[in-house]
């Protein structure tokens, strides 16, 4: 770290004494903030990673503001553990890149440092200025002058959530809060910051984001927020289609994914998102689906975690119809199910790869169902390495059937037999985004090094069920087009 404060001008002289009084805040946009000082609130310093509290002494040291912000300060406040770590100061990118030598600049409209320390990022954003009332920003431009860069107020209301828009002060170990966000996490709501119309307009995902933390903490929404939600769902059209599938990844993927995917069917997101599946399912198959993720939610709760693989495939287990497998031919009703499952799939936008694998899936579950009394076939089936995919799907969504006992019998005393554990579980909660599904290599410039090497293991068995199927997907041109974060921009793309 580097001692020198280069451009120390206007803000950087003012006072690094603790803020005692809430009026010496900023707060021309509303009333002075609350100032909730260390004894009235739980957030310790041990409970914060290191080092963040690197990042946030360093700065401090050099006379800079600086504050933990956003997911970490609301999950600290709830008593969970953070995911990450945000900080907020009023360094500039170029004083943070001087002063942390191990960190590089990101973004493409407003940038962000990250700081690293080996497979971790501390991220830092200098704090921004308001929104643009009018939209005169256009979202296209590199802004390269100050006006970007605002205070804590302004940075505050630029935030989504109430919740998200909380600062914890390195100085004096104090929460600052705007917009009510304190109360907020005490009454479990959800509630956008400033006008809900506005804010789901600027930028709509905002709206899968309220679903996200709803379901997440199984909070409620405020009036104001709901009413919008009901009324602005047709604006996700607009945003991002690649912002919008890792928002539904990451609502059917954390935990209470079945009261997500319930919002998201209830706001009429799934209908506006994905009219085809919402067609071809109908409310009976929608029903199905709940059930599946019911099914991983309960086995999430007892620390029992499925791949992405076999999440995603219960959203089309309803497209599999009943078969008489004493009249009906395997290879006929698999073609139907294949076709249907790339036609409805492929028009979500989900990756092709996961669309692939749900296909192979699929066919396997329809190959239990056929081929249980042909004894050669089912040795070998159990021994295929996708076999325990097949069988965890099939678990997840057709385990309680008593029809199927005696089928299923079957198959599980063959795989038994083999004497290995049986996989398609992952150790911990399968968070791979959408980056990682980008083909074989994986990875590209968002990809986690630290998981690599385990989804690596994990992709060379889904290889395998993927055999010879294409793998276009998200291609690098789109995903580039469309890497867009909140930070490249306010409002919506498209
Ligand atoms: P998670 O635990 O899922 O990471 P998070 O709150 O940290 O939740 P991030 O997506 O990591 O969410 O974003 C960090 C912070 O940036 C948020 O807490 C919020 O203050 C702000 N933010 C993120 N996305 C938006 C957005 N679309 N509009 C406004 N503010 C946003
Ligand atoms: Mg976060």
């Amino acid at each position: 770290m580097e001692s020198a404060r280069p451009n120390a001008g206007e803000a950087h002289q003012r006072r690094f004494v603790p803020f005692n009084n809430p009026e010496d805040l900023p707060h021309r946009l509303g009333p002075a903030p609350s100032l909730i000082g260390r004894e009235d609130h739980s957030i310790s310093r041990k409970d914060i990673d290191r080092d963040s509290l690197r990042v946030l002494y360093g700065l401090k040291d050099h006379n800079y503001d600086a504050y933990l912000v956003g997911g970490a300060v609301r999950d600290l406040l709830m008593g969970k553990t953070p995911k990450d770590f945000d900080v907020a100061t009023d360094a500039r990118p170029r004083d943070l890149r001087r002063l942390f030598r191990n960190s590089r600049e990101v973004g493409r409209r407003f940038r962000i440092v990250h700081v690293f320390f080996g497979q971790k990022n501390v991220e830092c954003a200098t704090l921004r200025a308001a929104v643009e009332p009018n939209g005169d920003n256009n979202g296209e431009l590199y802004i390269e002058d100050d006006n970007q860069w605002g205070d804590l107020e302004t940075d505050a209301y630029r935030r989504d959530f109430t919740i998200n828009a909380l600062y914890y002060d390195i100085r004096d170990f104090s929460l600052i809060d705007y917009t009510g966000g304190v109360r907020d996490i005490a009454a479990k709501i959800i509630r956008c910051v400033g006008d809900p119309q506005v804010r789901f307009r600027e930028d709509p995902v905002r709206m899968l984001r309220a679903i996200k933390f709803a379901a997440r903490f199984n909070f409620t929404f405020d009036p104001d927020t709901e009413r919008a939600l009901r009324e602005l769902q047709g604006e996700i059209l607009k945003a991002s289609r690649f912002r919008v599938t890792e928002e539904i990844f990451r609502i059917i993927t954390q935990a209470n994914r079945t009261a997500g995917l319930k919002m998201l069917v209830d706001f009429g997101f799934m209908g506006v998102l994905y009219p085809d599946w919402t067609v071809a399912l109908g409310e009976a198959g929608i029903e199905q689906v709940i059930d599946y993720f019911t099914a991983i939610d309960k086995a999430a709760e007892a620390e029992c975690y499925f791949p992405l693989e076999v999440i995603t495939t219960g959203l089309f287990i309803p497209l599999l119809d009943s078969v008489d497998v004493s009249r009906d031919q395997f290879h006929k009703v698999a073609a139907r199910v294949t076709q249907e499952v790339r036609s409805v799939g492929n028009r979500m936008d989900l990756p092709k790869r996961l669309v692939n694998s749900a296909v192979e899936i699929l066919r396997g579950q329809l190959y239990l169902l056929f081929f249980a009394h042909m004894n050669k076939r089912v040795r070998r089936y159990v021994s295929a390495p996708f076999f325990d995919l097949v069988w965890r799907v099939n678990q997840l969504a057709f385990g309680d059937l008593p029809e199927l006992a005696e089928i299923n019998d079957v198959w599980l005393s063959a795989r038994k037999s083999l004497g290995s554990a049986i996989g398609g579980t992952v150790d911990s909660p399968d968070r791979r985004d959408i980056f990682s599904f980008r083909g074989k290599t994986g990875g590209g410039r968002h990809g986690h090094s630290g998981r690599r090497d385990r989804r690596f293991a994990r992709d060379a068995v889904l290889d395998e069920v993927l055999e010879g199927a294409e793998d276009e997907g998200f291609d690098d041109e789109s995903i580039d087009q469309e890497t867009a974060t909140w930070e490249d921009g306010d409002e919506a793309e498209g």
